[in-house]
């Protein structure tokens, strides 16, 4: 078992306390690491050394063609040990090694794109309305950046905010989940063999309330980049509020899947359990709640109860497996409980509602892939969200029908419409209030377009060239070009 150190200021340490948090596999349920339990002393530690690195001419004079050498030299160290980066990641939060795999990858893909963009991070050049004045707008970084992340995608989801961010001029503390803090140590670990100064990037591990809560109330942070459920997104917004931080939140959802009658039916069964039961549903953007065009509503269900009750269920370090254990015990609590609610609201269960046990998932919790129908959009499986394989299928009647039930949620991250009709298509895709709209597809991401949620589901955009506005500051400069003769009591 190994026992992790937090990165500092370039220095491996313990933390303060001497405390240790063990690290579970989901699936064999053993003690695989332990990590510093962080608290405030360390979080003020941390803060420092970024703060230090921020003003430091070995970070700060460095040309932005030099930072980008730098992250492109980060993404080439990932790419290198891909392999070994998702098997320790797969055993922190028991996530399929298939999906796990191709999404290291991708994080590499993620710092060669910021990579590219940290020298072609223009200004302008602004006419004023004004005679004699020369005026640029010049883009600044903020400072330190506080990056907290969830135990889904922890790697990923801090490659969303750490690339842009060091592309950009700030430096970095991460904080990850308490459960899945070993990749993120792995990959401090890769930012030190590239060649980052010290303390440009520093990595802690610890608990949301302790050294989480300590972060993102320090003075000198000036933004809190945070993914994780709302609850955390509160105390986030809150602390940010009274010291005036920015901040990009990426939140929960309760993504709405729309089939209309006149879709390829194989490919919308196919996107509507990629949308649900990929990563046991375990994912921001599932597609929860499954709204199906009335006409073909019960033979959809029947193929998706034939597709999703042969899905095949077991250990997640096998490439075969296609849906893996929850990844805490507090989550599959919470999912089963879901079931219970689901049921006493009058929806009905057509396939799954259980936990799995037995030989084939090892001291997994196992929760069956799990189908409601006879759902309305005003029960709470249809409103609130479940981070699990539990899918709710609403029947419509109209275009305008499938919209208003889209569109009446409290979130509003992703949605998706499986249509032939491009008319149709696209007047959904402008009507749909969420951040991302998938046409006859589903769980699309990428570095170069903008992902993040309207309503409850967020604030901020990650990735693109929106990923990197929120990392940046504006600067106005005015030079005169000629003699001032200003009336000193007039403003100008
Ligand atoms: P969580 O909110 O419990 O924890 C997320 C992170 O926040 C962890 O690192 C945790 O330690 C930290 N944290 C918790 N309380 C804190 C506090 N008071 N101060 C500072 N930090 C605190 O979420 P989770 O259970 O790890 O992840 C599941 C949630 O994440 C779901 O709601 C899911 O929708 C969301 N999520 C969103 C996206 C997205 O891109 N929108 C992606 C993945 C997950």
């Amino acid at each position: 078992m190994k026992r992790y150190q937090m990165l500092i200021g370039g220095v491996w340490q313990d933390s303060a306390s001497g405390e240790w948090i063990d690290s579970i596999e989901p699936f064999s349920g053993d003690v695989i690491a332990q990590v510093p339990r962080g608290n405030e002393a360390d979080a003020a530690q941390a803060v420092d050394a970024a703060y230090k690195a921020y003003r430091s001419p070995a970070w700060s004079e460095l040309t932005a063609t030099q930072r980008g050498a730098l992250l492109r030299k980060l993404g080439d160290l990932i790419e290198r040990d891909a392999v070994r980066l998702a098997d320790i990641e797969r055993s922190c939060n028991g996530k399929n090694i298939t999906e796990v795999s191709g999404q290291v990858r991708n994080v590499a893909q993620w710092f060669y794109y910021y990579a590219g963009l940290a020298d072609k991070i223009h200004g302008s050049v602004v006419p004023i309305n004004k005679p004699g004045v020369f005026n640029y707008v010049r883009y600044e970084p903020l400072g330190v950046v506080v990056a907290i992340t969830p135990w889904n995608s922890p790697l990923a989801l801090t490659a969303w905010k750490m690339a842009p961010a060091l592309a950009c001029g700030n430096t970095i503390v991460v904080k990850p989940s308490e459960f899945t803090s070993p990749p993120l140590l792995e990959l401090a670990a890769l930012a030190s063999e590239a060649g980052f100064p010290p303390g440009v990037i520093n990595v802690v591990s610890g608990y949301g309330n302790e050294i989480g809560a300590a972060l993102i109330n320090h003075p000198r942070v000036a933004k809190i980049a945070f993914t994780g459920g709302d609850i955390g997104g509160q105390k986030v917004a809150e602390a940010a509020a009274k010291n005036f931080k920015k901040i990009t939140l990426e939140l929960g959802g309760k993504s709405a899947n729309i089939v209309f009658a006149d879709a390829d039916f194989e490919q919308a069964i196919n996107g509507a359990i990629a949308g649900v039961f990929g990563a046991a549903g375990q994912t921001c953007m599932a597609g929860s709640r499954l709204l199906v065009e009335r006409s073909i509503h019960d033979k959809f269900v029947a193929r998706l109860i034939e597709v999703a009750g042969a899905a095949r269920i077991g250990n997640p370090a096998d490439s075969e497996t296609q849906v893996g254990p929850i990844a805490t015990r507090s989550q599959y609590e919470k999912i089963l409980g879901y079931i219970e609610i689901a049921k006493q609201d009058g929806a009905t269960c057509v396939l799954g509602g259980n936990a799995l046990s037995g030989a084939q998932y090892g001291q997994g919790q196992f929760v069956a892939p799990t189908i409601f129908t006879n759902v309305r959009n005003d029960m709470r499986i249809a409103r609130e969200e479940v981070f699990g394989p539990i899918l709710s299928v609403i029947p419509f009647d109209s275009v305008e029908e499938a919209l208003e039930i889209a569109n009446d949620t409290d979130f509003g991250l992703a949605a998706a419409v499986w249509t032939t009709d491009l008319h149709k298509a696209i007047y959904c895709s402008d009507r749909i209030e969420a951040g991302t709209v998938w046409v006859n597809n589903y769980r699309a991401t990428s570095f170069t377009t903008p992902f993040g949620g309207y309503k409850r589901s967020g604030v901020g955009r990650e990735g693109g060239l929106e990923g990197a506005q929120e990392y940046m500051q504006a600067k106005s400069v005015w030079i005169t070009t000629q003699p001032n003769k200003q009336n000193a009591f007039v403003l100008g």
